[in-house]
């Protein structure tokens, strides 16, 4: 169904600007279609008039992928948010890409289920755009990424084909798997438009705890011995560094359960089937991770209004950006065993070249990830954020990306962490599908 494109000033301003601060120029035209059959037709026409298209979800990345060019035909999909079907025998759903990350949880447990990836931007970020970039969040530890929960895509590609390969299959092993073209390539391949989803079934009550360290190489060792004892029902690792918990908890009025003064923090979770509780466990781990040292405190949470109240101020993460813009949001993958050296590389290094400005660490170390924010910077600063990180990347096993994608933001850094045949193999796929370079250009590789 075509609905009106917008034109002008009629194109508001949030359509021009995601979190990562990059502002775009004026689109010549923006559709917001209803379904896919309409998206196709905006493809073909611009296929044929040789137009250049930026594809939108709900502008909550942190890698500038959204945001247009001046005179770019803007397809955004936020009208496509329709839960078309909930599978409550299998715990399967299938959905319109539009739809956003909390009205899929919600859906999911509506009918007794959980949609399982989960990440502070869920009331506005879509599942198109999760699925675009391979989005991760916080349960990556249990569940796995995007790819983990999407087990068929249907995608409009850049000539106006549809491709319709919605399959519902846990297991198909029938030649090669179309899903992986559209999930992590952010929309340079192919315009996603509906989605299968995995499901899991929901669990008990989670247990969590907020945990102060003053030394890094404690935290992997907690990790392991969380991972060993809880087994699968660890859903959470997320740490942070006390200078992260101290400006987040003023900037939010809220109270750090175990003040700031501590190096490390991690806000661990486990939740075991429904009706069991993991709270012992989790306190007898803990209690022996104190015994070994590094560990200098715990606090439990005693309520479900506690647990939320931890993962508040963890999801401080707007007011923080809020706060520290224009800054530098990076989030690099790295073996745990790598994780301390890079860190104390870029931190020296940082503090030499930009001393003025805020260098905080977090992340979701349970899966590789860890998230700096460097702020306030100006673009100079940007670049010196990203030079200084991703030199100290190199030979170290990691990825410059571990869930926000490339966009436009890394494109230049790309080669840092893929090797010169991978760059060369994603050259080969974009000329493939896309001969004309229309869908989302500038975005990862030319
Ligand atoms: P957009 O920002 O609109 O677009 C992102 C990219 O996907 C662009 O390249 C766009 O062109 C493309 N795209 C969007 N929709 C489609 C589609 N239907 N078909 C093809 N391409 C499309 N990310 C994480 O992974 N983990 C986190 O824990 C996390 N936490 C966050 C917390 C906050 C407070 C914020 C602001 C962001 C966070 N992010 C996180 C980043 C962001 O929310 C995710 O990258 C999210 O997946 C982007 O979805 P979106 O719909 O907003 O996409």
């Amino acid at each position: 169904m075509t609905a009106p494109a917008l034109t002008g000033t009629a194109i508001d301003e949030r359509y021009l600007r995601d979190w990562s601060g990059l502002v775009g120029g004026a689109p010549a035209e923006l559709h917001r279609p209803l379904d896919t059959q309409a998206v196709a037709a905006i493809v073909r026409r611009c296929a044929a008039e040789g137009r250049r298209i930026t594809v939108q979800g709900g502008m909550t990345g942190l890698a500038g992928g959204a945001v247009p060019d001046a005179g770019d035909v803007v397809i955004n999909l936020e009208r496509m948010n329709t839960i078309e079907e909930v599978d409550a025998l299998e715990g399967v759903m299938r959905v319109q890409a539009g739809a956003t990350l909390q009205a899929v949880q919600e859906a999911a447990m509506a009918a007794g289920w959980q949609f399982a990836v989960d990440l502070g931007a869920r009331g506005s970020c879509q599942v198109g755009g999760n699925a675009s970039t391979n989005a991760g969040g916080t349960r990556v530890l249990r569940y796995g990424t995007m790819r983990d929960a999407v087990l068929g895509v249907e995608a409009v590609l850049a000539d106006g084909t549809v491709v319709n390969s919605l399959s519902r299959l846990v297991k198909n092993s029938s030649g090669l798997d179309p899903r992986f073209l559209f999930i992590g390539s952010e929309g340079t391949l192919g315009i996603i438009t509906r989605l299968v989803l995995r499901l899991h079934p929901p669990t008990g009550q989670p247990a969590a705890a907020w945990v102060a360290l003053d030394r890094f190489e404690a935290l992997p060792l907690l990790l392991r011995a969380l991972r060993r004892r809880l087994g699968h029902t660890l859903q959470a690792f997320e740490f942070m560094s006390g200078r992260f918990v101290a400006l987040a908890a003023s900037l939010t009025g809220q109270a750090a359960p175990l003040g700031s003064a501590a190096r490390w923090h991690v806000l661990v979770e486990a939740a075991g089937a429904p009706g069991t509780s993991m709270d012992e466990a989790l306190q007898e781990v803990l209690a022996e991770a104190m015994e070994a040292g590094g560990v200098v405190d715990a606090a439990f949470a005693a309520s479900e209004a506690h647990r939320a109240a931890f993962w508040r101020l963890r999801e401080s993460i707007p007011e923080v950006i809020g706060h520290l813009k224009p800054m530098a949001p990076l989030d690099v993958s790295i073996p745990w065993s790598q994780t301390e050296p890079w860190m104390n590389e870029v931190e020296a290094a940082l503090q030499r070249a930009l001393p003025q400005a805020e260098h905080l660490f977090l992340g979701h170390l349970g899966d590789n990830n860890v998230h700096l924010i460097s702020g306030p910077v100006d673009a100079q600063g940007l670049h010196q954020v990203d030079e200084i990180a991703y030199a100290a990347l190199r030979g170290r096993g990691g990825s410059i990306s571990a869930e926000h994608g490339i966009g436009r933001m890394k494109k230049p850094w790309l080669g840092t962490t893929r090797t010169p045949e991978e760059l060369a193999l994603m050259r080969r796929l974009k000329q493939a599908m896309d001969p004309q370079g229309l869908l989302n250009p500038g975005r990862i590789i030319d």
